[in-house]
């Protein structure tokens, strides 16, 4: 994959999905660091359908911080794996109020400290909440990357570093939206719907599809 290619790919999957926003509720660093926690292993609308009662009762840090875990569990109980997700944003809260003053760090370093945050959360906090440019590797945008041909790597930390190489820190952001928007429209896991993708001409895998 050539830079310029890669310039190609993303001008044509913009053109076609137009503006990409996050499909997670948040309004402020707070509610999107614990929409980030609560997003493993569930959808971006099963959050949503908890953070609004979660937000309400728990508005920040301080007062997550403060929070009886079981109350939380009950609150968040849809999202999945309730006890060890309530478990980390009480203690995530908990520690951005007492070793960091109350402020979310913004480095990666630090925010891998947090408990529950690992670097993938850690990129969407970045670009998503800060504006620091980081490319979030999830299972949409690890595959898309092979596919296209970006990597041949399976894991998160390679595909996040060969990504990062030939795609300029300004569009990574926007890499990440628009890779997430592909897996779920187009580019699903099972059974791509290659005929009507608008970058199959630069595809490796729907080039070898079609030569075998
Ligand atoms: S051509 Fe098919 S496999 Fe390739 S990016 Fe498009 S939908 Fe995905």
């Amino acid at each position: 994959m050539t830079p310029a290619k890669s310039e190609k790919i993303l001008k044509e999957l913009s053109e076609f999905y137009g503006d990409v926003k996050a499909d997670l509720d948040f309004s402020n660093i707070y509610e999107l660091t614990v929409a980030v926690v609560l997003s493993a292993q569930t959808t971006d609308k099963q959050v949503n359908s908890v953070t609004g009662e979660l937000f309400a009762k728990y508005p920040g840090f301080s007062s997550l911080a403060g929070a009886r875990i079981s109350d939380v569990e009950k609150i968040i109980k849809s999202t999945g794996f309730y006890h060890s997700k309530a478990k980390n944003i009480v203690m995530l809260a908990g520690m951005v109020t007492s070793t960091f003053n109350g402020e979310l760090p913004r480095s990666m370093e630090s925010l891998l400290k947090l408990p529950g945050v690992g670097r993938k959360s850690a990129n969407v906090i970045l670009s998503m909440g800060f504006g620091i440019p980081g490319l979030a590797v999830d299972t949409h945008v690890g595959r898309i990357a092979r596919r296209l041909g970006y990597t041949e790597s399976d894991t998160p930390d390679k595909t996040e570093k060969d990504l990062c190489g030939i795609i300029p820190s300004e569009k990574w952001r926007d890499t990440h939206l628009l890779f997430i928007r592909h897996g779920r429209v187009i580019c699903k896991a099972r059974n791509p719907e290659c005929g009507r993708c608008p970058v199959k001409g630069h595809c490796v895998y729907f080039r070898e599809l079609n030569a075998s």
